[in-house]
């Protein structure tokens, strides 16, 4: 049996007013942001959520609970820092992380290597293993009319224990 293990997370949060947009720990002026217990970094969120089912840890819910004042308004990558830890714990290794934003605006792209180098440093990995790209869905959905944001990420991890 091959020691390599795949995962897929998926993420959506609300856009409101009054709240700051974090895109993968890089904070983008916007209108709106995202609304959520956290800082509602849906990429990071749909990325640990991969990482967790890479390693058969469950998701980020069980991880941790948005009703745990310890996770309020806490900065996402945080969290991943911690899945990260869980995942090495476990015997992973990450071969590499596919991310796409699902945003109708604003324009993410100036900012995705930013966000593929915090995801990086904060699993203690090389920002070349992370690749973040964003698409528009063409004005449909809650995507596309602007009420929210959608994230979706791939892993690949290696047993190295
Ligand atoms: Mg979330």
């Amino acid at each position: 049996m091959t020691g390599l293990r795949i995962g897929h997370g998926y993420d959506v949060h609300r856009l409101v007013p009054g709240r700051r947009l974090i895109l993968g720990g890089v904070e983008i002026p916007w209108e709106r942001g995202l609304e959520g217990h956290s800082d509602a970094d849906v990429l990071t969120h749909a990325v640990m959520d991969a990482l967790s089912g890479a390693a058969r840890l469950g998701d980020i819910g069980k991880l941790f609970p948005d009703t745990d004042p310890a996770y309020a308004g806490i900065s996402s990558l945080k969290l991943l820092g911690e899945v990260g830890r869980l995942l090495r714990e476990e015997g992973y290794a990450v071969v590499n992380i596919d991310a796409v934003l699902l945003a109708q605006a604003p324009k993410v792209g100036p900012y995705r290597e930013k966000m593929a180098e915090n995801i990086a440093a904060a699993l203690g990995i090389d920002p070349e293993q992370v690749n973040v790209k964003a698409t528009t869905e063409e004005g449909l959905g809650f995507t596309g009319d602007g009420s929210g944001m959608a994230a979706h990420a791939v892993v690949l991890t290696e047993r190295v224990l």
